[in-house]
Order: structure tokens, then sequence, then C-alpha cells
């Protein structure tokens, strides 16, 4: 009985390290093998990965289980071999919630206090002051999502006294946070924003999410937040927005091609910032105890946590 481990972006090895002890404490009689390294394939029944290269999915026949390392698996159902019948469990927290929610005050901060107007003036070496700079109490949140991500950082920023929406497939009872649910509820959902955040999982259903159509539905001046998938937003779409002042910023973490290519408009725009997907990284040891946790759940029968539906896509 074996593992195949995969990782596109493990740099220096570390999460691969942190793994392999959390499933020697684990699982100690089950063999780790690092992808291509997999000796006999006949022997290899479950796979821990984040984007695996084609072909993998072939050379393993045997397959009983796939763990994602991530919480979004729009990439991992896009492979072309992905075998049709092996339950698929992704990252569900793991250690994520944290560093999400402060990215998504830190950025909902910035655009409340009005930083970028600050940024302005400095650089033309203005001392301006905004009498009119909005309380937290005043400052609309709404997060496209309300799963277990979106739901922390809606926590985090109702502490911190904002008054915060969320929008899902399903209706959500969250202390002090209005549920909005549903397409039909989505111009409701839009009404009086400030900042628009969005932690959807990447699906057909939610892919160009962000577009015109939605941007033109939000308040003007409303700022955007995306630290779910570069596929929700509609890159032409975000900069016309910019340009009219419909949008008045955008804090992007992710993009549709990463990394951005050197001349994606992006990169030079003064009310876009910008970050190389880092708001919450799956490489902490809480991550690697998770997916061995699933593993040690599977070996002894039991159904690993993190289900992913093939038909919704998430
Ligand atoms: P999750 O728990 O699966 O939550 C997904 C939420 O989206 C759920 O509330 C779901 O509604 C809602 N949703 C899905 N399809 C929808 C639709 N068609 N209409 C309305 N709502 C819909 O996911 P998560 O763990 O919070 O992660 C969210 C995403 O964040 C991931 O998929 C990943 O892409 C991204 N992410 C980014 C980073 C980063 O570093 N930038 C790190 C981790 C994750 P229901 O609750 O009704 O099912």
């Amino acid at each position: 009985m074996a593992l195949v481990f995969y990782s596109h972006s493990d740099e220096g090895g570390l999460f691969e390290k942190r793994f392999r002890a959390a499933i020697a404490e684990q699982l100690p009689d089950l063999e780790v093998r690092t992808w291509p390294e997999i000796g006999d394939a006949s022997e290899v029944i479950y796979a821990a990965l984040w984007l695996p290269p084609e072909g993998l999915f072939k050379a393993l026949p045997n397959l009983t289980h796939i763990f994602a390392l991530s919480a979004g698996v729009d990439r991992l159902l896009q492979a072309r071999d992905l075998p049709s019948e092996v339950p698929i469990y992704r990252l569900e927290e793991g250690g994520m919630a944290a560093p999400m929610s402060q990215y998504v005050h830190y950025g909902v901060l910035h655009a409340q206090r009005q930083m970028g107007l600050y940024k302005e003036a400095q650089q033309r070496q203005q001392w301006k002051r905004d009498a009119a700079e909005p309380a937290a109490g005043d400052w609309e949140v709404g997060i496209l999502g309300a799963g277990v991500l979106a739901s922390a950082v809606a926590e985090t920023l109702t502490v911190a006294g904002y008054p915060v929406r969320t929008w899902s497939r399903s209706r959500k009872q969250q202390a002090g946070v209005t549920s909005f649910a549903g397409w039909d509820e989505l111009p409701a959902f839009c009404e009086n924003l400030n900042t628009l955040v969005c932690l959807l999982p990447l699906t057909s259903d939610t892919d160009s999410i962000m577009n015109a159509e939605l941007f033109n539905r939000l308040p003007k001046g409303t700022s955007l937040i995306n630290v779910a998938r570069g596929e929700h937003c509609v890159d032409e779409d975000l900069l016309t927005a910019l340009d009219s002042g419909q949008i008045s910023s955008a804090l992007l973490d992710v993009f549709r091609q990463e990394p951005l290519p050197s001349d994606h408009p992006f990169w030079l725009h003064e009310r876009i910032m910008m970050t190389p997907h880092i708001a919450a990284p799956t490489a902490g040891g809480i991550a690697a105890k998770q997916i061995a946790k699933g593993v040690a759940d599977a070996a002894a029968g039991l159904q690993p946590a993190g289900f992913v539906d093939r038909k919704t896509g998430y």
C-alpha cells in the first residue's frame, strides 16, 4: 500500500517534509512516494496532489482516494486523465482561515481608511485630510461565498465592526451576518456595498462572475478584493470599471495566468494592488496534518472530510 505525493510549487520541499512527518505519525506503515518515482504503480492507492502533471492519473490504475493539497479543486477537476469514479477530498480550513481573514481585513481597512487617497496625496507631497472618512460601522462589506473561509472572514470583519453580508447557493445562519442566497438575490446583495470580496470556488457557474454586469450593479466607487481565482474576474471589464470610477480600487491575489505576464496592464495600474497568490498559503503543518488525517480515515474505512461533489464542482 502506497501514496503518491506531487506538488507543483513546493519550494524547498517544505510541505512534502511536513506531510511525510504527519503520515509517519498517523500511518507509519504507509509508504509515501514522490511523483514520478512511483515504484510498483499497482501498490499506489492514494494520491495527495497540487496541480498534477498530465499522465499521472493514467499511470496509477489502482487509486481509491485523491486528496487535494488545496481548498480549490478547479484545476484538479480539469485534469484530462482524472479517473471518474475515484472520490476527491479537498483541504477544508487547513490553517488558511486566519491568514485569509487577515488579508481581507487588511484590504477592507485599506479601502475604508482611504489609504489609496493618502498614498496619492503623499506622492503629490500634499497634506490632505478627509473629514468625511467613513466609520467601520458604515462600511458595508459583501462576500461572494459563505463557505469555510468566507465565514471565517465574515466573523473577523463583524468583530472589527463592519456590517457584513454573504452570498451563497444555500441560506446561512451566522451571527451578525446577513445571508443572501441564489442568483435572484444577487442584485439585493450588491445594493449599498462599499467593498466586494470574492471567496467562491471556481466552477462553471462562478467563472467570470465579476464582469461588467456585476460591477454595474454595485454602487459607484465600490472597492474589490479577489482572493478566490483569477478566472472569477473578467480583466478587461475590471479595467473599464476602474477607469470609469465604478470600481474605486482592487486588491488582487489571484490571476487568470500565474505568474501574471509581465506585459499585463494590472502590473502598473495606479489603483490595483497585487500580491502573488499568498493570501492563505497551505504550506503549514496544519494542512499537512489534516491531509494525513484524511488518508488515515480512508485507511480505517471512514469517510475523510472535504468530499468534493463533482456535479457542483466544489
Ligand atoms: P467552500 O467552503 O467550498 O465555500 C464555497 C462557498 O461558495 C459556499 O458558501 C458555496 O455555497 C458558495 N458557492 C459555490 N458555488 C456557488 C454559486 N454558484 N452561487 C453562489 N454561491 C456559490 O470553499 P472555501 O474553502 O471557503 O474556499 C473558497 C475558495 O477560496 C477556494 O475554492 C479557492 O479557490 C479560494 N482560495 C484561495 C486562496 C488564496 O490563497 N488566494 C487560498 C485558499 C482558497 P453553499 O455554502 O451554499 O454551498
